[in-house]
């Protein structure tokens, strides 16, 4: 049995989604385009996930919509105050987070459909009907088990084999499980990943059922953090244990990390650092009572949510496609070793300007903006140049929201008001600004940090960047 179309994305996440919405921009006919995924559902916006997802529900008496008006744009923001937190968050950007509050006006956390690709970047909302009426054919909850470049074949786990023209691969990552690092228990009823929306719902689940008790989360970089403040939201206690000597030790300073770890505090949430887990406690009913961790600290824990990183699913063109840095290799048209062949999103290791190397990014609007540029050299390659793509990436917990771009490499000089909400710093590296972050920024400051990345103006004086700080930025 099989099937035969001109485009096949294989994937069916956030870069699946965006590169389908292109696809059809740029006119693929119907019956051309065929997207396979492993998930039951439609491409949904993934970092929803970690966010409006696991909103409490009883949150809703106390939800109030506002609408501000921001540099005479009307920007619209939502105030979520729940009895222990209190988030803002703006709809323009974070519908997808909110989902159903939002675009259904109803009063339950975010749940399908209200949170498909591409709904929170001003796009249309791509449900399964949508798809339909484009005829894109979705082949939903079907793990494709082998790929043949030279055959141009993918065999399904159902035994159907799907013949392509050209293939987007963007079958994104997986978390990495616990036993990888020689600790066993995982499975246990308690012990959540969150990757998908089956992850999301067990772990709704089981939070639901620890109301009042004890979390210990292992891991300190997005997931970890996203996932401990919502766990304080839903009424939980919270303690996150990390190796590092802080919180996003990938991207934050020191001095930006103390601001988060004293925010988290101050909310009641717990650090151990410098450790890892090494081992779960059981009840009689193979329930986990605590966690024990390489330092000898025993945490007792209803629930355990582990963030400690991914890996890209890469494995079905394991010695047929180029692998770099963990992903597939591609070059500035998302093109892999093999022409027919495109990677996008986070299995993609792409050539990055303005560090001058090739990166894999782990981030969703690279996810979106890779695909779509894959699309445009597939559908119009003498028009299309090479991506030209600046690292761009973000999160919202609590009140806090902030935004980075750029290379996190070099000096880092930190400006503005780390006692109140709004601070930042850049990366200076061989005499320019290679990188920038802040927090608590208006919609033209991210703007301005963003076009000051990319123009990597030249520094002369360290300390005059200092003193100017944002203004550096805005003036520019
Ligand atoms: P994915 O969205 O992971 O999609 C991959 C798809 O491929 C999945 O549907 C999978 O089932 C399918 N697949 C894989 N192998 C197969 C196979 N063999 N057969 C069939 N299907 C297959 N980034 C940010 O910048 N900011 C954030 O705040 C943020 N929050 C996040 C929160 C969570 C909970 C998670 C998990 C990620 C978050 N991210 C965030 C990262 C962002 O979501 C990813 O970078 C993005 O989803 C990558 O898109 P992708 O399409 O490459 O992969």
């Amino acid at each position: 049995m099989g099937r035969a179309f001109v485009y096949v994305i294989l994937g069916g996440g956030v870069a699946a989604g965006y590169a389908a919405h292109e696809f059809v921009k740029r006119g693929v006919e119907h019956g051309e385009l065929c997207i396979i995924s492993e998930e039951p559902v439609a491409p949904y916006e993934r970092p929803a996930l970690s966010k409006g997802y696991l909103l409490p529900e009883d949150s809703k008496k106390s939800f109030i919509v506002h609408r501000v008006l921001n540099f005479g744009q009307i920007r619209k923001s939502l105030i979520v105050e729940s009895s222990m937190a209190l988030a803002t968050v703006e709809l323009d950007m974070l519908a997808q987070e909110i989902g159903s509050r939002v675009c259904g006006g109803e009063d339950d956390p975010a749940r399908l459909p209200a949170f498909h690709c591409c709904v929170g970047t001003n796009e249309e909302r791509l449900t399964p009907k949508w798809y339909k009426e484009h005829g894109i054919e979705l082949v939903l909850g079907t793990r494709v088990k082998s790929a043949d470049v030279r055959r141009k074949t993918l065999l399904t786990a159902t035994g159907e084999t799907i013949t392509y023209k050209i293939l987007l691969v963007a079958t994104g990552a997986r978390a990495l499980k616990l036993e990888e690092f020689g600790v066993k228990g995982s499975d246990a009823e308690s012990v959540c990943y969150l990757r998908d929306l089956a992850d999301a719902n067990r772990l709704v689940n089981v939070m639901q059922s620890s109301s009042g008790g004890n979390a210990v989360v292992i891991g300190g970089g997005y997931i970890g953090m996203e996932c401990a403040a919502s766990l304080v939201i839903n009424k939980i206690n919270v303690t996150m244990v990390f190796p590092e000597a802080h919180c996003m030790a990938r991207l934050f300073t020191p001095k930006i990390a103390s601001y988060y770890e004293e925010y988290y505090q101050a909310k009641g949430v717990k650090f151990v650092k410098g450790t890892v887990l090494t081992s779960f406690d059981f009840d009689s009913n193979q329930k986990i009572t605590a966690v024990n961790l390489r330092d000898g600290t025993r945490l007792p824990a209803d629930m355990v949510i582990v963030g400690i990183g991914i890996r890209p699913n890469t494995s079905l063109f394991e010695g047929q496609l180029t692998l770099e840095k963990g992903g597939i290799k591609v070059n500035g048209r998302m093109q892999s070793s093999n022409s027919s062949v495109y990677a996008v999103g986070d299995v993609a290791t792409f050539p990055v300007k303005i560090s001058s190397e090739t990166r894999r990014l782990e981030h969703v609007d690279s996810a979106r903006k890779s695909a779509r540029h894959a699309v445009a050299a597939i559908m119009e390659p003498e028009k299309t140049t090479d991506f030209d793509y600046l690292p761009f990436f973000y999160s919202r917990v609590f009140t806090l929201s902030w935004q980075f771009y750029g290379d996190s490499t070099g000096d880092v000089i930190h400006f503005g008001d780390f006692l109140g909400n709004s601070f930042g710093a850049y990366w200076v590296n061989n005499g320019h600004v290679v990188g920038s972050f802040l927090e608590g920024g208006t919609k033209e400051e991210y703007e301005a940090i963003a076009k000051i990345t990319r123009l990597k103006p030249e520094i002369e004086d360290l300390t005059d960047l200092e003193t100017q700080g944002l203004g550096f930025a805005l003036t520019l």
